[in-house]
């Protein structure tokens, strides 16, 4: 499967990476290669990962079959804006943003919040796309390594299309997340529950110090 990660931060390079290394073609969706290159921290990143391609947005997401939402706040919304309709036909879309909104400093607001949510407003927008809200609830390093944190923890799936759930689990088994600890929480309006916890995981982090913990479900 070829994938498009469609956003250049750390989220977007760690997922790439791991995809990169299960054997997947992948491209990284950008607004701009060229400013994207001139930047420091991404060029040194891709001549580690030469295999990964970068393009525009509208160019990444013809190319994946697979399209990852690994943008901030709410920018996922003009990313697949720049896509071709025709080009988000059918395809799966793994959603693992947050809608942070940090113009008021730390800790941010969410934005949509309460009654709607990142996961929804996407699904709404772009109704050809099958939105499946997952691993925004931990830190990237986890997502693509759970055994970073020891012992049985949880991760979310949201989502309306049973298909495109399956494949979002076959990934996440395929990243080390066995399947018990994969919990589906239902329909996309469930996304608001999976967002709302980020102003509870922004305070552990202040209060551990560190990103490497993760919700465990106790019962589950
Ligand atoms: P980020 O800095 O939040 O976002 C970077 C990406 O957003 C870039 O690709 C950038 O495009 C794009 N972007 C920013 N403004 C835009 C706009 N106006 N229009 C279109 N695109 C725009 O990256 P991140 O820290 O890797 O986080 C990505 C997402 O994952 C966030 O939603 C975050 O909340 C979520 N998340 C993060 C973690 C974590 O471990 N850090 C864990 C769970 C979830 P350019 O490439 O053109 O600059």
């Amino acid at each position: 499967m070829r994938y498009a990660v469609l956003g250049t931060g750390i989220v977007g390079r760690t997922l790439a990476a791991r995809l990169d290394g299960l054997g997947h073609p992948v491209v990284i969706g950008t607004r701009s290669p060229e400013a994207t290159l001139g930047r420091a921290e991404y060029a040194e990143w891709q001549e580690v990962h030469p295999r990964v391609g970068l393009a525009g947005f509208a160019e990444a997401a013809r190319e994946g079959g697979t399209l990852v939402n690994a943008t901030g706040g709410r920018s996922g919304l003009a990313a697949l804006s720049a896509a071709e309709p025709a080009d988000l036909d059918g395809k799966v879309l793994l959603d693992v943003a947050n809608p942070l909104d940090f113009a008021g400093g730390f800790p941010p607001l969410l934005d949509p919040v309460n009654d709607d949510s990142l996961g929804e407003l996407l699904q709404r927008t772009f109704p050809r796309l099958r939105v499946v809200k997952t691993l925004n609830t931990m830190n990237c390093r986890i997502m693509v390594d759970p055994t970073l944190v020891p012992g049985p923890h949880h991760v979310f799936l949201s989502g309306e299309d049973a298909d495109a759930k399956r494949s979002a689990r076959t990934l996440l088994h395929a990243f080390g997340w066995e399947d018990p600890n994969i919990l589906d929480l239902g329909g996309i309006e469930t996304s608001r529950g999976t967002e709302m916890l980020l102003p509870a995981w922004l305070r552990l982090m202040t209060t551990l110090g560190h990103t490497d913990f993760n919700f465990h479900i106790q019962g589950a």
